[in-house]
């Protein structure tokens, strides 16, 4: 299939009018065709209105026919086959290999929210019923059940092409909610999310559900970004990317006359807590584990471990030798593209000028430029020098990380209690240090989103359970998650009907339970009809 660089609109190719741009391959920093633009303020307007108009038609389709979508765009995405794997390749640098694995991903997002809306358990209904002879007053029948919210805009993240990206799990789940989207692909891989849209217009079509319902603008520019979350149209945005853009855009969310949410994941250092007892059963395997983690997809998680306390002794020395080994064998390797790159090399540059930090160990080979690589960087501190530096407790995206010496427990507690919010916090240790440690647990209970226990923060489960979201600054919003199928919950909002007569009641709040849900129903759990 070859590719036309415009953007689509209920389907329909739109042709750019604004400044245009090219993917640049990081392999090999040659441009790559066709050219995309920006997209224009009247064409960010008449794809909000394409949405607008799709939304009733896709929030009205039963949830069959929504689930038979998402099923049939897993399969369309699939049917790509090697041209979307190539183009992806090309334009991230990302390994076969690994877009094959983040393409299983994504399609298994698909059938998860598939398998989710069948069962309409999900949607948190709930059924008081009327009490009329209540003394001194008369009960009303009350019941409340989630609902989409609207047309939402999406922003595809650079480091996902597939799994976050057009297709990712932003939009799979406003879809699944019954939301039509407006998505901006990231500018550094628009023919892979021109592809990914194609499988998506061919299963709207297949399974009869409006074309309007997903919309992709291409764009350079933070104007163009800006003029999608000022949408009067729009009723939450996406996002997952830096701290700077995503503080900005949400913002500009909080400043429109109606202001709307915005899910924002952004940086998060993640630190990792190396507790004595597992100091002393294994440091040299986990400082070889945690080099592992940290150049896990060149370091470009938002989930990446970059920062590492331990209390001083010989067995945080032994972690330190054993990472620092590593860290030497680790092959440089091509980062997604030249902006992420520069900052990696400008945020190492500024962590390794830093009084008293020094570097532990470093990647043998030289990266290469042109393949746009970056070398892995272990560096080793202090804990005054961490506390006394702004720049070390900072998201560098890549693959570098920081150990600190800390003089003591005590010490370590006291920093946990001064972080940031986290996406995550690790902890290894026995099930002696955690007993041990409770006080520890207690402070990261309110400073992240997910505490591992004896493993790597990289890696995200898709699943029920899982929380990808953390407090400010990690997230914008720590309650909700971007990850799982509890990241649905973005997209929809209770609403309440009192008094209704059966027939006019949306059908998960019926007296009949059709669809065999889990109901909240007069207090208490059931699958019974109300
Ligand atoms: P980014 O710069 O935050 O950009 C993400 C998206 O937001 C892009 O579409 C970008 O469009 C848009 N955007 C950014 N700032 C904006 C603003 N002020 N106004 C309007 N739109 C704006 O992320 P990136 O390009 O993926 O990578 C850059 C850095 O982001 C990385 O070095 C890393 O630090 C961080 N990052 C974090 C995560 C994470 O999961 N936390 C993931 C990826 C990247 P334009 O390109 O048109 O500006």
């Amino acid at each position: 299939m070859s590719l036309h660089g415009n953007h689509l609109i209920a389907g329909k190719p739109v042709a750019p009018e604004g400044p245009t741009f090219n993917a640049i391959s990081p392999n090999n920093s040659q441009p790559l065709e066709p050219a995309f633009g920006d997209a224009t303020e009247a064409q960010i307007d008449a794809a909000f209105q394409a949405a607008e108009e799709a939304f009733d038609g896709l929030r009205t389709a039963t949830p069959e026919i929504r689930a038979t979508f998402l099923d049939l765009l897993a399969d369309k995405i699939v049917g790509l086959g090697d041209a979307l794997l190539d183009r992806a390749h090309a334009e991230t640098g990302l390994p076969m290999a690994r877009l094959t694995g983040e393409r299983g991903r994504a399609v298994g997002q698909c059938k998860l929210f598939a398998s989710l809306i069948r069962d309409g358990s999900w949607a948190d209904a709930r059924i008081d019923h009327a009490i009329p002879d209540r003394q001194p007053l008369p009960k009303p029948d009350v019941r409340r059940v989630m609902q989409p919210i609207g047309p939402v805009a999406v922003f595809g993240a650079s480091n996902f092409p597939f799994a976050i990206g057009v297709v990712g799990t932003d939009t799979i789940c406003a879809l699944a909610a019954g939301c039509s989207v407006v998505v901006k692909g990231h500018p550094a891989h628009p023919g892979t999310s021109e592809l990914l849209a194609s499988a998506v217009y061919a299963a709207l079509e297949e399974a009869g559900l409006p074309a309007g319902s997903f919309n992709l603008m291409h764009g350079k520019s933070n104007k163009m970004g800006t003029a999608l979350v000022k949408h009067p149209l729009a009723n939450a945005v996406a996002f997952t990317g830096s701290l700077k853009g995503g503080r900005a855009l949400m913002d500009i969310a909080a400043a429109r006359p109606t202001p709307i949410p915005f899910y924002g994941e952004m940086g998060s250092i993640n630190p990792v807590f190396l507790l004595p007892g597992a100091l002393k059963a294994r440091a040299a395997q986990i400082g070889e584990a945690y080099v592992g983690s940290v150049t896990m997809g060149v370091g470009q998680f938002c989930t990446n471990p970059a920062l590492v306390l331990g209390v001083q002794g010989v067995e945080l020395d032994a972690f330190v030798t054993a990472a620092s080994a590593a860290a030497e064998k680790a092959a440089p390797a091509t980062m997604l593209h030249g902006g992420i790159r520069s900052m990696y090399c400008e945020g190492t540059a500024a962590i390794a000028s830093t009084a008293g930090v020094s570097i532990a160990g470093q990647s043998d080979a030289d990266p290469s430029d042109e393949a746009t690589q970056a070398e892995c960087v272990i560096f080793t501190t202090d804990l005054a020098t961490l506390e006394a530096n702004d720049t070390l407790r900072h998201e560098v995206f890549g693959p570098c990380s920081i150990v600190t010496n800390c003089p003591s427990k005590a010490d370590v507690l006291r920093f946990a209690k001064s972080m940031e919010g986290q996406l995550t916090a690790t902890i290894h240790g026995t099930p002696e240090d955690l007993i041990e440690h409770s006080d520890l647990i207690r402070v990261l209970e309110r400073k992240v989103g997910r505490i591992v226990f004896n493993g790597f923060p990289t890696g995200i489960e898709v699943c029920p359970s899982m929380h990808h979201g953390g407090p400010y600054p990690s997230a914008s919003h720590s309650f909700f998650t971007s990850i799982g199928t509890a990241s649905i919950y973005r997209f929809v909002r209770p609403v309440c009907y009192q008094g209704f007569p059966d027939e006019s009641l949306p059908e998960l709040l019926k007296a009949k339970n059709t669809r065999n849900a889990i109901r909240l129903v007069d207090g208490a759990f059931t699958k019974d009809d109300a």
